[in-house]
């Protein structure tokens, strides 16, 4: 017996569990040393106070239950062993009928806490599966889906997730269930596929893109029991791409189809827009420049710093921009052309410069065409010139052979009454002759300083005053000037010099411009009556003072200072007008603009049969 005592004792000692036990007075009637090792030796002392520091009974204590008769299985954690424990409880007859409690700890600590942590961790993983971005699923082999996420049931337009679990996958999820086939094909050979680009459909029907990313699932045998992976809604991707692809290809279109020449580079010069028109203007193909030529080939290397410079500085249209400057041009072919261009850095959202795109218009033509019209102008002027000299040579020419035929006259009496033999006679002789020879000057004079009698045809004067406002659109322009010619049907044609008229209606014109210094509206009127063309030029302008108004057709009568105005202008129209048989009038008010009407003969009309007679005209309107 007492050997079996002992055995019972050495193994209860050896045993990793903690085992005590308590009488029904809750005195510990035995430990183990496990039990011990955790509480400290207690063996006579009451167990709450062992196990609970505490003079009363433990809160969770179940020992009644046991002295009753029963088994207890359950789990306790303890805080003064900072352990939880699976207590086995079992009720011990002693002897006297009394009942003693014998406990069994097992410390199951480190199982709670891995259980514990597994549990964290599945719910980590179940709510990533939930909620990650990306439909995840799990299928058989079979074409069934055990499982997926919200996100997968949202992207395929199901219910729920049993809706989705009951679809045939090769019959209701491909749109080429050939497709299926491929993938199963792939993913049994390699065991996983990535990125597989397949067109699946919605439950509605409707088609949508996604690339596929999964594994094959195995069993303990090695057999492929079904697939898991991923799939990513590309549709919204597409859209994006083909709107930025059209956004991308209407840019291109505008900048290509741009009559001006746009070209853009990086900070480092490389050029990377080129258009069409910038291939025309400067003759390097986009497919020599673009990505191939730097833009110094084009502007030297100084001035394209001096443009960066420009572009950034707030003098020239602000910061980032440079406004029409003007510069030379390099063509391919070797040909300077005169241009102007106007730059702009381009920046990236965070404000930071990353390339400039430049616009230039070749100037070459209009330059040209404003210097023809500035040597046309100076030649109407010097014409102007040459005629009044003319005119004023003649009015002296008229004007001195008067008082000199007299003189000749007087020396022809003089003759008469001096004998040749008079020593006298020779005298007279000689200042007659000189007379005679001033006459002849004069005469010369006189034919010499006729205008220049231009030879006259039929003359359309519609296209002579559109012909003039059209050279002088861009002056009137600039003079905030208006300008209106009022086609007139059926305006027969006139019999004039054409260069003569041009010059009188080229003066209306610059007196217009002269009287609307702060702008205005000048309009030409034509109409015809019988034989006659009228044509009304009013300007907005301001106007002749009443003084003056009978004045304006003389020589050298001018309002205007010594540099803008001889005076000449209108006298000459004047001259021009009557000898083609025509009349100038005019109507003014100071402040209130001005009307002149000229009237001319039709082609056919014999100049004496022509009706002159503006005022009535004028009345009529
Ligand atoms: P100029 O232009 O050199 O002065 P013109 O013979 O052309 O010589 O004109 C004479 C004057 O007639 C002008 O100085 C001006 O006072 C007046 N005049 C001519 N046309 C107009 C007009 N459209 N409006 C107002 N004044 C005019």
């Amino acid at each position: 017996m007492d050997k079996e005592k002992r055995m019972l004792n050495a193994i209860l000692e050896t045993i990793e569990d903690g085992i005590y036990v308590i009488d029904n007075n809750y005195t510990l009637e035995y430990m183990n040393s496990r039990m011990t090792e955790l509480f400290g030796e207690g063996t006579g002392e009451k167990c709450h106070r062992v196990l609970n520091n505490s003079d009363t009974l433990c809160p969770w204590c179940r020992a009644p239950e046991v002295f009753k008769g029963n088994r207890l299985y359950w789990e306790l954690y303890v805080p003064k062993a900072d352990k939880t424990f699976a207590l086995t409880e079992l009720p011990l007859r002693n002897p006297d009928e009394s009942v003693s409690k014998l406990s069994i700890l097992r410390d199951i600590t480190e199982r709670k806490q891995r259980e514990a942590k597994l549990a964290a961790s599945e719910e980590r993983y179940q709510n990533l599966f939930e909620h990650v971005g990306v439909g995840v699923y799990i299928s058989s082999k079979e074409g069934r889906f055990l499982d997926a996420n919200q996100t997968f049931i949202n992207m395929m337009g199901y219910a729920s997730k049993e809706e989705l679990l009951n679809i045939d996958i090769t019959r209701d999820l491909y749109v080429h269930p050939s497709d299926r086939r491929k993938f199963q094909e792939m993913i049994e050979r390699d065991g996983r596929v990535i990125d597989y680009e397949v067109e699946f459909k919605r439950k509605d029907g409707t088609p949508i893109t996604v690339l596929l990313t999964s594994h094959v699932r195995y069993d303990h045998q090695g057999n492929v029991l079904g697939y898991e992976g991923i799939t990513v809604d590309q549709t919204e991707r597409y859209m994006m791409e083909k709107k930025l692809r059209e956004a991308y290809d209407l840019m291109n279109k505008i900048i290509q189809s741009s009559p001006s020449p746009i070209m853009a580079a990086d900070l480092k010069g490389n050029i990377f827009i080129w258009n069409r028109a910038a291939e025309e203007t400067l003759g390097y193909p986009a497919s020599e420049t673009i990505g191939k030529m730097h833009i110094t080939k084009i502007y030297s290397e100084g001035l394209a710093h001096k443009i960066m410079k420009m572009i950034r500085s707030p003098e020239h249209g602000g910061v980032g921009l440079l406004r029409s400057h003007p510069m030379l041009y390099v063509r391919r072919d070797g040909k300077v052309i005169d241009g102007s261009l106007s730059a702009a850095m381009i920046y990236d959202d965070d404000g930071n410069e990353v390339a400039t795109v430049g616009s230039f218009i070749d100037m070459t033509e209009r330059i040209e065409m404003e210097r023809a019209l500035q040597n046309t102008q100076e030649q109407l002027l010097q014409s102007e010139k040459l005629a009044a000299m003319g005119r004023l040579t003649s009015q002296i020419a008229h004007e001195l052979n008067n008082p000199l035929f007299g003189i000749m006259n007087t020396l022809e009496l003089l003759k008469t009454e001096i004998p040749p033999e008079n020593k006298r006679r020779k005298l007279l002789d000689m200042s007659l002759s000189e007379t005679e020879r001033l006459a002849e000057m004069l005469r010369k004079m006189l034919s010499f300083s006729k205008p220049d009698e231009e030879e006259k045809g039929s003359v359309n004067i519609n296209t002579i005053i559109d012909e003039l406002l059209m050279l002088h659109d861009k002056q009137l322009r600039e003079n905030s000037i208006k300008s209106k010619s009022e086609l007139a049907e059926d305006m027969p044609e006139i019999y004039a010099s054409r260069n003569q008229m041009r010059q009188v209606f080229l003066n209306m014109i610059s007196n217009a411009r002269d009287a609307m210094p702060e702008g205005g509206t000048l309009t030409f009127k034509k109409w015809h009556k019988k034989n006659t063309v009228y044509i009304e030029i009013t300007d907005t302008g301001q106007g002749i003072e009443e003084e003056n108004i009978n004045r304006i057709f003389d020589s050298f009568f001018t309002t205007k200072d010594t540099v803008k105005g001889v005076g000449l202008g209108l006298s000459v129209c004047y001259g021009f007008i009557k000898d083609h048989g025509g009349d100038i009038k005019v109507k003014s008010r100071s402040g209130e603009g001005t009307t002149f009407i000229i009237s001319l003969p039709v082609y056919e009309a014999p100049a004496e049969e022509q009706e002159n007679e503006p005022e009535e005209t004028v009345s009529t309107k």
